[in-house]
C-alpha cells in the first residue's frame, strides 16, 4: 500500500492508525528524528488531527493509558505543540494574514535565477540528495516526516535563498496535514523570526545520521550560514472567548443547526456532542481551495473528510445532513436556515486562517436574516491558548499538569 493510501481520510481510519501506533509509542523519544522509509516510528497522525477527525485529546489520553507518563512524554509534547503554535497564532494573526497576502507580489517579483532555483525545488530537480526526494514524497503523498520538513525548510532558505513565504505555500499546497498555525509558524522558526536570532541551519552530516545514510548530500552543496530575516514586529491581539450568555442560550433552541467544518469534525465528542441538533450542514465552499492554495489531491483529502465527519455527526444527532457544493456559501447557509426553520445555528469557531474568513462572512449572513450563529471553542482550546504567550517551553511547563 503507499503512504498516501494508508491517509484515509475517515474517523475510523484515524483511531485504527492511533492503535497501530500505540504499540510503539513507548520508543518515539529514542526514535522519532529518523527518517525512514514508510514512517512507522512517528504516528503520521497529523492529517486527522487537523481536520480534528481525531482529538488531540483522545490522542494524549491513549498514549498516556498505554504507557507511563515518562515513556510516552515526548510524544505527549509534540502533540501540545500544535495547541502552541495555534495558540500563539490566534494572539499574532497578522504572522498570517501578511503571509498569505505576499504570496502573490513574492511570486511576481522573483528574478530570473530566483525563477530557476523556484522551478527546480519544486520539481526536485536541483541535485541535492534528500531535498528532490522530499519535494517528490510531499507532492506524491501529502506528507513529511518532521525532520526533512525541517530540513527542507532550511535548505529552501538558506542554500537557495528562496522566500520562506513561498515555501510555506508549497507545504501548503501538499500537505494533507496542512495548518496555517503549525506550517507559517514553523517555517518562521527555521527562518529565525519566531526565535528572533535563532534560526535552523541544516547540516549535510545530520541528514546522513538520520537517514540511516539514505540520503547523504555533499557538507559542500549546503549552505553552512544563516542569513537574517528581518520583519516589523506583529501586534498582539486578545483572544476571542465565547460569549457565555449565549451558550447558555443553547439549550433553549427547539430547532438550532449545525454548521460543520473542515477544522473541527469530531463534534460527536466534547461540548457540542449533548446539543438537540435539527439540520446539520456540511456544505462544501469550492472558492476555498483556490484561497487556501490547496492542490486537487488536498481539497479532495479534505472535502471526503468533512463528508465522512458529516455522516457521523448525521447520526449522532438523528438530524438530517446538507453536503451540497456551494460557490455562495453565506447564501447557500441563510437558505438552508430558512427552509429547516432554524432560530439559531452553532459551530466550533474556526481558528484563524481560511476556514475563519468563511466562517465571518457566514456569520454576518445569517445575523442579517435573523439568525444568530453561535459559536463555540472546545476547552482544550480555551485552557491551553492563553498560556502561548512565550516560546515553547514555558508553555510546556505550565500546561504539563493540566487534564
Ligand atoms: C516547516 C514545517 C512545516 C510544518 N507544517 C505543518 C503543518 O502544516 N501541519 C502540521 O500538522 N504540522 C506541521 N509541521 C509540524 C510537524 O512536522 C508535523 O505535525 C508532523 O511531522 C506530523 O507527522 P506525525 O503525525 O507523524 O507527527 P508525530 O511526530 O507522530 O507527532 C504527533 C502529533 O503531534 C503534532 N506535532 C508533532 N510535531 C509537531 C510540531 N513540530 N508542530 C506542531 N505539531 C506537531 C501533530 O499533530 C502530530 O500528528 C511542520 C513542521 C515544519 C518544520
Amino acid at each position: 500500500m503507499s503512504q498516501s493510501a494508508s491517509f484515509i481520510p475517515t474517523r475510523a481510519a484515524a483511531l485504527a492508525r492511533l492503535e497501530e501506533f500505540l504499540s510503539v509509542a513507548g520508543r518515539y523519544a529514542a526514535d522519532r528524528n529518523y527518517v525512514r522509509e514508510g514512517h512507522t516510528n512517528v504516528s503520521r497522525l497529523s492529517p486527522w488531527v487537523q481536520k480534528r477527525l481525531l482529538l488531540e485529546s483522545e490522542v494524549v489520553a491513549a498514549a498516556r493509558a498505554r504507557w507511563s507518563f515518562p515513556a510516552v512524554e515526548k510524544f505527549v509534547q509534540e502533540v501540545y505543540w500544535r495547541t502552541y503554535w495555534k495558540g500563539w497564532l490566534e494572539q499574532r494573526p497578522a504572522a498570517w494574514s501578511r503571509w498569505q497576502e505576499c504570496v502573490p507580489r513574492l511570486r511576481a517579483s522573483l528574478h530570473a535565477e530566483q525563477l530557476l532555483a523556484l522551478e527546480a525545488a519544486l520539481a526536485g530537480k536541483t541535485g541535492i540528495a534528500g531535498f528532490d526526494a522530499w519535494a517528490q514524497e510531499l507532492v506524491a503523498t501529502g506528507y513529511l516526516h518532521n525532520h526533512a520538513r525541517m530540513w527542507f525548510a532550511s535548505i529552501w532558505i538558506f542554500t537557495f535563498r528562496l522566500p520562506w513565504e513561498l515555501g510555506a505555500a508549497f507545504f501548503m499546497e501538499h500537505l494533507l496535514d496542512g495548518d496555517v498555525a503549525s506550517n507559517t509558524l514553523s517555517w518562521r522558526w527555521v527562518a529565525g523570526l519566531q526565535t528572533p536570532g535563532k534560526t535552523y541551519v541544516a547540516r549535510a552530516d545530520n541528514i546522513a545520521f538520520y537517514t540511516d545514510g539514505q540520503h547523504a548530500p555533499e557538507a559542500g552543496q549546503l549552505a553552512s550560514a544563516q542569513i537574517a530575516i528581518k520583519e516589523e514586529p506583529l501586534p498582539k491581539v486578545a483572544l476571542w472567548t465565547e460569549d457565555a450568555a449565549q451558550v447558555t442560550s443553547l439549550v433553549g433552541y427547539e430547532r438550532l443547526g449545525l454548521w460543520l467544518h473542515a477544522e473541527d469534525l469530531a463534534v460527536a465528542t466534547g461540548e457540542l456532542a449533548g446539543l438537540k441538533i435539527h439540520a446539520v450542514n456540511a456544505a462544501w465552499p469550492k472558492g476555498i481551495v483556490e484561497r487556501a492554495g490547496w492542490s486537487e489531491k488536498v481539497a479532495a483529502w479534505t472535502q471526503a473528510a468533512v463528508r465522512d465527519g458529516a455522516t457521523q455527526a448525521g447520526r449522532h444527532f438523528g438530524a438530517e445532513v446538507s453536503l451540497e457544493e456551494t460557490s455562495n456559501l453565506p447564501v447557500s447557509l441563510v437558505e438552508w436556515a430558512k427552509q429547516n426553520r432554524l432560530q439559531a445555528v452553532v459551530a466550533y469557531r474556526p481558528f484563524v486562517g481560511s476556514w475563519l474568513a468563511e466562517a465571518l462572512a457566514l456569520e454576518a449572513a445569517l445575523s442579517a436574516a435573523g439568525i444568530p450563529l453561535i459559536w463555540r471553542r472546545r476547552a482544550w482550546d480555551a485552557e491551553l491558548f492563553p498560556h502561548a504567550t512565550r516560546g515553547y517551553f514555558p508553555f510546556w511547563e505550565r500546561i504539563k499538569s493540566f487534564g
